[in-house]
């Protein structure tokens, strides 16, 4: 068992969040009176899931010159990629892996800085069970020991993939995450031992796209089906770099979800009439995104949630232009269908399984090799197969936010719950407080702002 003590950190969870927290409190702190214990599950310190991946065909869908660790420093993966002589455009959008790398090169950086200042970062692969609350702060059960901490940065990340009542376990052509380990091979196995049936891809959002581009590449004689509630697709970045920026200009009052996106639209159209893409404006608007969330309050969140989320998703997040050219010439050319419906039950029969889709009240049976779930975590906390999160729920040290999504925290940053400040999620899990909080430029900012609090307490 590792002792706690009222300067010592736990931090679960070893992708972009915990790193970023790690680093800040590491870069912030003047001397080495605190220690930090780091826990993660697959041992991927600094990757994470989304950066795990060993494909140099998964791109990041933010220019490189924006995808620095460092709030401080938007720059920074951008200038580490000049120094090691990567010489690409500023706005380039460049491979996950070669991203993973530089993450995992600052982290060995983040751990010397540590050692030079006296602080203790120990990393350790282990899968966290549950928590309590002890005289120390809170105690952590893993399926190796025990590590006692003052408090908790809960950086869980994604969280597991939604569940679907077709699904049954026996279920072998059922894929629920393009994340798990083996997923692709068994993914294109079952492709093509039925090349003659479409892949059936249950969302179409950026890990659908993923998908689609791989397929494309890798077996680009297999047809993919792609099904989801609009069946959208996410936009394109502008291509047009020279164009000005634009700022926008923030409602001074707290509108409804309806007036907002009209107020978006009238400012998106603006912009264009000036030759501004109106993708400048999104971006603009980014950093105030979350108050203007918050001012909806939670009835008008779930209704944003319910009618205006899914045209939020695909402009907000965009990919390459590339990708899109691709996926609109494998959607010409008959290998790409996307269909907006919705699933109403799943047969395995011995050539793979058969999907029934309602697709405008109309019903349709599709034959397909392999079903993969492209529809994105699963962020109600009160469904969560992640046995920390369950624990932490059920002893009321996490409460669902207002509007379903992601827990609720205080002004302060901690859960809220019955355990005071001993919580801190960070992440994904803060997307119904805030909205943004899962693309890097967000969760470095946060990192920056709790290693900040985190620092000030005694
Ligand atoms: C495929 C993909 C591509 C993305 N691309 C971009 C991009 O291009 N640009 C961008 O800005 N953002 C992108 N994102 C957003 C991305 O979510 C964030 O950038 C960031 O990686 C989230 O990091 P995280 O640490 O919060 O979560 P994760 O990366 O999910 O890390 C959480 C870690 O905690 C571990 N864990 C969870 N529970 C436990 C437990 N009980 N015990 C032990 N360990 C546990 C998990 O196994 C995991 O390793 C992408 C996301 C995905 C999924």
């Amino acid at each position: 068992m590792v002792e706690g003590g009222s300067r010592s950190i736990l931090v679960a969870g070893g992708g972009f969040s915990g790193l970023a927290v790690i680093a800040e409190l590491v870069r912030q702190a003047e001397s080495g009176d605190i220690s930090i214990a780091w826990l993660d599950e697959r041992g991927h310190f600094g990757k994470g899931v989304a950066y795990g991946q060993d494909d140099p065909h998964y791109l990041l869908n933010v220019r490189a010159d924006r995808m620095g660790l460092f709030a401080e420093e938007p720059q920074g993966f951008y200038t580490w990629l000049q120094e090691g002589e990567s010489l690409v455009a500023a706005d380039a959008y460049v491979s996950r892996a070669l991203y993973g790398k530089y993450l995992v090169a600052l982290r060995e950086k983040i751990l010397t800085d540590a050692k030079e200042k006296g602080i203790s970062v120990v990393m350790e692969q282990a899968r966290i069970t549950g928590a309590s609350p002890d005289s120390q702060g809170l105690l952590l059960t893993t399926d190796r020991g025990a590590y006692g901490g003052g408090l908790l940065v809960l950086a869980t990340g994604n969280g597991d993939a939604k569940c679907f009542p077709w699904v049954r376990p026996e279920t072998k052509t059922y894929l629920p995450s393009l994340w798990d380990k083996g997923s692709w091979d068994k993914l294109s196995s079952m492709a093509v031992s039925h090349p003659e049936r479409p892949v059936f891809l249950l969302g179409s959002g950026l890990t659908m796209v993923d998908a689609t581009v791989r397929l494309a590449r890798e077996l680009p004689h297999i047809r993919v089906l792609a099904l989801s509630r609009h069946g959208l697709l996410p936009c394109a970045h502008s291509e047009e770099t020279s164009a000005k920026q634009t700022g926008w200009r923030k409602p001074d009052i707290a509108l409804s979800a309806s007036a907002l996106m009209c107020f978006l639209r009238e400012e998106a159209a603006q912009a264009q009439a000036l030759g501004v893409p109106w993708q400048h404006v999104m971006d603009a608007m980014r950093p105030d995104t979350p108050a203007l969330w918050r001012g909806l309050g939670s009835d008008g969140q779930r209704r944003a949630l319910r009618h205006a989320i899914s045209w939020w998703n695909v402009h907000r997040h965009r990919i390459p232009a590339p990708a899109l050219r691709l996926l609109e010439q494998r959607r010409a050319n008959g290998f790409l269908e996307i269909v907006a419906g919705r699933i109403l039950d799943v047969a395995d029969t011995a050539d793979g399984l058969e999907v029934m889709v309602e697709e405008r009240s109309i019903r349709r049976r599709v034959a397909a090799s392999v079903m993969l779930n492209c529809t994105g975590p699963q962020l109600d906390i009160r469904r969560s197969a992640n046995p920390l999160i369950m624990d932490l729920y059920k002893q009321g040290a996490l409460q669902p936010s207002a509007n379903g999504l992601g827990v609720a925290v205080t002004e302060q940053g901690a859960a809220k719950g019955s355990w005071k400040n001993l919580v801190y999620p960070i992440g994904p899990l803060l997307a119904g407080e805030d909205l943004e909080t899962t693309a890097v430029p967000e969760i470095r900012r946060h990192a920056a702002l709790l290693a900040r609090r985190l620092l000030e307490r005694r």
